[in-house]
């Protein structure tokens, strides 16, 4: 095996390339940090949610799922303190008219050549810092007036606090029990960045997790520690993921005690998901806002409280961007290079290839039949096209973990060979055993073959 080859340009051109992410409106000449997701993109961000949602609502009974809008009644921001206070300090630079983010300088990039970072030259002339508001703001109806302005959501967190009380109603839970809700986020980013590390639109997967005052801190731990395992269960190595607790003076308005779960990108360590205490702020502040009382009672023992929040947020597109680059590595098979992408098999975008060996004999109508019986229950690709080498390296490059082969040998004995992506190892099995076979392997317990542990 290979040390460690991926970097970040590496990911960007194998996206491309193989149609997984791609720059929006390039036929416009392409709108900055803005990306399209194509077939395999979409295929394996929507393995990455179905595996979070499987963790939350089918592995366990105390969490239920909500989608709610992506415009919410103007006071949620007032009130969230989002419309006053979620800004980022932002610089300009007067010489070479770039605008960084204050307290980021030394990830910017200064606009002069070579290229050095914003202050660092004698030339540069940054402005004062000042506060600059990350929400879009938009208006609704065909009126213009001050009424009219909504924002486009910039955490998901929100639409769960406004649906509080319904919950308790019509889901018919009491603390601790949580909400979780996957859905699109927007962020007026002063640098975006880094891929779909950092846009300005994107999905973010987050729960709110209600609990009695005196039981957060025991279930912010049990939070961090969850998290942290549904990546390493996933594949992500271990001495590439970490826990790291905020700083006093990092912390959001809302929270009072945050850690990171950081996985160690080409760019360095950065946040992948953040657990929060958000304490019983949120509620607290709505219910004063909307006049309702957003209190819990307990019917039985008569205690009544503003639950406690324990809040995981994770981003949609930054994990995937983590298990692509945790899973990436180029190796060598008989003198040829090759880049094969080492996703868990519950996240390969596509689980099987199932290819003839030659293009006649009857070797695509059975490979054909393989296909249609392994569609009723996984992704599968069929393809007849090209050297049977190159077709390996076409999937091994998207990620499928299988390639199952039809040769001379099928057509007499009905069975085929069946490739494994990592080990390279080829074993003949039944035809009729494929489909057993296959769903025991995705099932069982899988750790990335790279480097690390
Ligand atoms: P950062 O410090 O990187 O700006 P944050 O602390 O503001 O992130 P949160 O508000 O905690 O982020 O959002 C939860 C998660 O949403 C993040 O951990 C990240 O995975 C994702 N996320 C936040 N902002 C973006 C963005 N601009 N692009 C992609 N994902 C994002």
């Amino acid at each position: 095996m290979t040390p460690d080859v991926v970097t970040m340009d590496k990911i960007v051109s194998l996206c491309k390339r193989r149609g997984f992410v791609f720059p929006s409106s390039e036929i416009y000449g392409g709108i900055g940090s803005s990306y399209d997701y194509g077939h395999y993109g979409v295929l394996l961000k929507n393995n990455v949610k179905a595996q979070w949602w499987r963790a939350l609502l089918q592995e366990r009974d105390d969490v239920v799922a909500l989608d709610s809008a992506i415009i919410q009644h103007p006071r949620t921001w007032e009130a969230s303190g989002h419309l006053a206070g979620f800004t980022d300090p932002l610089v300009d630079c007067r010489f070479c008219k770039k605008r960084f983010r204050a307290d980021k300088l030394e990830d910017g990039v200064c606009g002069q050549k070579p290229s050095k970072k914003p202050g660092e030259t004698s030339d540069c002339d940054l402005t004062e810092a000042r506060n600059f508001n990350l929400m879009f703001q938009t208006t609704v109806g065909p009126v213009q007036d001050e009424g009219a302005t909504v924002y486009l959501r910039p955490e998901t967190a929100q639409g769960i606090f406004l649906n509080f009380k319904q919950y308790l109603q019509f889901a018919r839970k009491k603390p601790p029990f949580g909400i979780a809700q996957i859905g699109k986020s927007f962020r007026n980013e002063i640098t975006p960045g880094n891929f779909i590390f950092r846009t300005r639109e994107f999905e973010q997967m987050e729960m709110e997790f209600f609990v009695p005052p005196d039981e957060a801190q025991k279930w912010h731990e049990h939070w961090l520690a969850e998290r942290y395992d549904w990546y390493i269960r996933l594949g992500i190595r271990r001495d590439h993921l970490r826990l790291r607790a905020h700083e006093q003076d990092e912390l959001s308005h809302y929270s009072s005690a945050t850690s990171d779960v950081e996985y160690l990108y080409p760019i360095g360590w950065q946040e992948l998901e953040g657990v929060a205490n958000r304490g019983n702020f949120d509620l607290t502040q709505h219910a004063e806002y909307s006049r309702q009382n957003l209190e819990y009672v307990d019917t039985v023992s008569g205690d009544r409280y503003i639950p406690h929040v324990i809040e995981p947020a994770a981003g949609a597109d930054r994990a995937m961007l983590a298990f692509l680059v945790d899973a990436y590595d180029e190796d060598e098979i008989e003198g040829e290079a090759r880049t094969v992408l080492r996703l868990h098999p519950q996240l390969a975008p596509v689980k099987a290839a199932v290819l003839p060996l030659v293009k006649k004999d009857g070797q695509p109508e059975l490979a054909r039949e393989i296909e249609h019986v392994l569609r009723e229950r996984f992704q599968v690709e069929y393809d007849e096209g090209g050297a049977i080498g190159r077709r390996y390296r076409r999937q091994d490059e998207i990620g499928t973990p299988w390639a199952i082969t039809v040769d001379h040998q099928s057509l007499t004995d009905r069975t085929v060979t069946i490739r494994d992506r990592d080990s390279l190892a080829q074993e003949r099995v039944a035809v009729d055993a494929l489909p057993g076979l296959l769903e025991e392997r995705l099932r069982a317990p899988w750790q990335s073959p790279k480097p690390g542990d």
